[in-house]
């Protein structure tokens, strides 16, 4: 009578209203497709490829549709995704479904190679390193279901993205090997009504492919392994640049921002510094094709831009009442108060680690509310005219209007 005890259900069953109803709330974005794409139709449909953007929603949307832009000036043609889904859940179709979309690379999977061929491709936008939303998993399995269907695909089918790459023989590998890109690995296939999965790399059990040790762990490892707890960006002795960025790690998009405020991208790392010298602490964000400069600026008041996110710049802080964010509409905002990283316009400036807002009134001085640091870089005047201004930027203090805000490092 044990099988009683389990759903008489497939576990993939979706109420078919709340299937209509998300297939009618999906976004048309197959207009602003980059008109150079190529589209080439699919022979045949054997898996899904899930993968994680590296980036903000807005910024997510226009390299999948438009291409990526690189430094060099080159880009590529986009289409690289057939649907995004955003943090809040919303899903937008790219490409439809019919289509190659180049989004996989160099890849295998059971011996069969570039996947993009044979495969549909989900971004979502966020980081490997960084939860995936409830939203975007609920989504998730929504389309999951309606694409399983389609195409007539079990659970199996639905893989990551770093489950598929692979490279060929770098400074870290001697052989073709995974670990090439790290895109999805705090996938949970669970949380997006996934059942069964593969224990194994196939291509790696055949020897096509030498393993990632720490994909493994996360992938194959019998015990379950709760990959979202433990992934930062931040180097250390186990997370190196290479486990942080897979093939990316000296690339020109790659940001290494050191502790004490250093920048340096990808392909200046061996010349400048080294790859065994890399401080801890050090911070490596992908994707950075047009943000270097934003980053720069190593103040505490830190600055959304296009590739640059809430996340990027305060990581797990970004929802603490500690981190306060200056809307451009004028809003003041802890980050208790936000829903989500991705909510907040660019433009938007943040500081980390603060306490306020403290208002300059005839009674109360900056002294009195800073003590001996009212002029300290770190102590942070909001003026009236919305401009931020470090204690150490204000040249007459008498001259400070009332109303001023005034916000303290939280030590
Ligand atoms: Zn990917």
């Amino acid at each position: 009578m044990l099988f009683l005890l389990t759903s008489p259900f497939p576990a993939s069953a979706v109420p078919r209203a709340d299937s209509i109803q998300f297939q009618r709330s999906i976004v048309d974005y197959r207009s602003q497709l980059n008109p150079r794409f190529k589209k080439i139709k699919r022979q045949k449909t054997q898996y899904i490829i899930v993968h994680t953007a590296e980036l903000g929603g807005q910024t997510t949307l226009r390299v999948v549709s438009r291409g990526k832009r690189f430094r060099s000036g080159r880009g590529t043609h986009g289409g690289h995704a057939h649907y995004v889904i955003a943090r809040n859940g919303r899903t937008y179709r790219i490409l439809d479904k019919q289509y190659v979309a180049d989004h996989a690379g160099i890849s295998m999977w059971d011996g069969n190679t570039d996947i993009s061929r044979l495969s549909i491709g989900i971004e979502l936008v966020g980081y490997h390193y960084a939860p995936i939303a409830d939203a975007q998993y609920r989504s998730l399995g929504l389309l999951l279901d309606i694409l399983q269907d389609a195409y007539g695909l079990d659970d199996r089918a639905v893989l990551t993205h770093s489950q598929v790459a692979y490279g060929f023989p770098n400074r870290w590998h001697r052989k073709n090997h995974r670990g090439r890109k790290r895109c999805a690995k705090n996938f949970n296939r669970a949380k997006a009504g996934l059942g069964s999965t593969w224990r194994y790399d196939p291509d790696v059990r055949a020897g096509r492919l030498v393993a990632d040790r720490q994909l493994a762990a996360v992938y194959y490892s019998p015990k379950n392994f709760v990959a979202e707890a433990e992934e930062t960006n931040v180097i250390s002795k186990q997370n190196t640049a290479w486990v942080i960025a897979g093939e990316d790690f000296d690339s020109t998009e790659t940001v290494y921002k050191f502790p004490d405020g250093r920048i340096y991208t990808g392909d200046q790392i061996a010349a400048s510094v080294g790859w065994d010298r890399l401080p801890a602490k050090t911070v490596v964000l992908l994707n950075q094709e047009s943000s270097v400069e934003q980053l720069k600026d190593d103040g505490p008041v830190k600055t959304i831009a296009d590739g640059v996110t809430a996340w990027s710049l305060a990581g797990r802080s970004y929802n603490r009442e500690t981190t306060i964010y200056f809307l451009p509409s004028g809003r003041i905002k802890t980050g208790s108060a936000i829903d989500d990283w991705d909510d907040l316009p660019v433009q938007t400036q943040l500081i980390i680690g603060y306490k306020g807002p403290f208002e300059l009134r005839k009674d109360q001085s900056a002294y009195r509310i800073a003590g001996k640091g009212y002029k300290d870089p770190q102590t942070i005047y909001y003026l009236p005219s919305r401009q931020l201004v470090r204690g150490d930027h204000i040249k007459d203090f008498t001259q400070l209007q009332l109303g001023t805000l005034v916000f303290i490092p939280d030590v």
